[in-house]
């Protein structure tokens, strides 16, 4: 179809169907082309057209999809609209000064073949494009720079280090496994399958690894990886194993509070036994927010392009192909299906 002003197109679109609660379904959501897009920004707005390359799978999207009422960080999905997250796009016309056509970005975006960012203050131009272009939904996109700023700032990392990390094969959990490394840290993960041990400790560069659903005490197998203790912990998962972990802090030890997974299908919120530790210990438990760092992120690429070109970091990736394949990928995560950062391919780059 083509109008006077731009092509007008089919728009498959992942719709949020209602809020959740509970584990989500890939019956959550729906995909359907019902509706069309100009392939145009409005005249005199700054809006930016893009076309949708990559999508991806964040565990925050969860939360997203439940009833959220005064968080400073999130908003709810609509029921009937689009999700939307982070993404890789190709400009394809733009209203605003800084981007045009055929700019490639990465941001805030629809999960729809083409989106309408009237906001495209979220978006980045991505001027390194000899790395793959989907790193921007990990490795150098929000992933990325959470363990960055989750590990080397909020936990003041020192060389010889003993460090945990929980949810250790996903997009975050990888990474400050191997920046630990590069600073020459003792480094264990823990992940839920044998697969992702053996990717750990023969791919990843781990020290250790181990599967916490084959642990029946959580407490006795982080004595058995940390006899002295464990200095850093990086959490992803919160419940059982923040509270094993408390148990096995060595004194002045710190906790970087990057996420807590198995909390987010709770309908009722899980307590903890053994916080006296952060007392006795002297532990420094810290939350953060990675979008509050964002004014770090060319300092980050400053020291992450050249590990990545130099060989330095190995990042695993699950990707899958298709749009309609986008909720029952993005529900996958909760059952810890992805093997590396989960993204869903829209659209090959040209
Ligand atoms: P991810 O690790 O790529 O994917 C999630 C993984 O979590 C799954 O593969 C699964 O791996 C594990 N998992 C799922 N349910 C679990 C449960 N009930 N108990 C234990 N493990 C479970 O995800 P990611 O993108 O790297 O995110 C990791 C964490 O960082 C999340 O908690 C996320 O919310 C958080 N995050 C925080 C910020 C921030 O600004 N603070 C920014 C980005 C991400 P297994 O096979 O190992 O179970």
């Amino acid at each position: 179809m083509a109008s006077g002003e731009g092509e007008v197109m089919r728009n498959k679109q992942v719709i949020f169907r209602d809020y959740v609660t509970g584990n989500p379904k890939e019956s959550d959501m729906y995909v359907t082309d019902s509706s069309t897009i100009k392939l145009k920004a409005p005249q005199g707005s700054v809006a930016v057209l893009v076309k949708n390359l990559y999508l991806a799978c964040d565990p925050y999207l969860r939360i997203r999809m439940g009833r959220i009422e005064g968080s400073s960080v999130f908003t709810s999905f609509t029921p009937g609209s689009p999700l939307s997250g982070f993404g890789v796009a190709k400009v394809l016309d733009s209203g605003h000064p800084e981007f045009k056509e055929g700019d490639l970005v990465w941001g805030t975006t629809g999960w729809e073949e083409y989106s309408l960012i009237t906001e495209p203050e979220q978006l980045f131009k991505i001027h390194h494009t000899d790395v793959p272009l989907s790193y921007y939904t990990g490795l150098l996109g929000v992933p990325g720079m959470t363990a960055f700023v989750g590990f080397h700032e909020v936990c003041s990392p020192k060389r010889g280090d003993s460090v945990f990390v929980s949810a250790a094969a996903g997009a975050v959990g990888q990474l400050v496994g191997q920046f630990a490394k590069l600073m020459g840290c003792y480094v264990v993960g823990s992940v839920g399958s044998k697969e992702k041990v053996d990717l750990l400790k023969n791919k990843l560069g781990f020290d250790e690894a181990f599967n916490y659903k084959e642990e029946h005490d959580l407490d006795a197998a982080l004595k058995r990886y940390f006899p002295k203790g464990i200095d850093i912990y990086f959490e992803n998962v919160g419940g059982k194993m923040l509270d094993a972990v408390l148990l096995n802090m060595r004194p002045h030890g710190h906790i970087s509070v990057c996420g807590m997974i198995s909390h987010y299908n709770l309908n009722q919120p899980q307590g903890f036994s053994n916080l006296t530790s952060l007392i006795y210990n002297r532990i420094r438990m810290e939350g953060f927010v990675v979008f509050d760092y964002f004014h770090l992120y060319p300092k980050f690429l400053d020291m992450v392009l050249p590990y990545i070109r130099e060989g330095k970091i190995v990042y695993l990736e699950d990707i899958v192909e298709g749009l309609e394949r986008g909720p029952a990928t993005l529900v996958g995560l909760f059952s810890g299906r992805n093997v590396g950062k989960q993204v869903v391919l829209v659209a090959p780059a040209e």
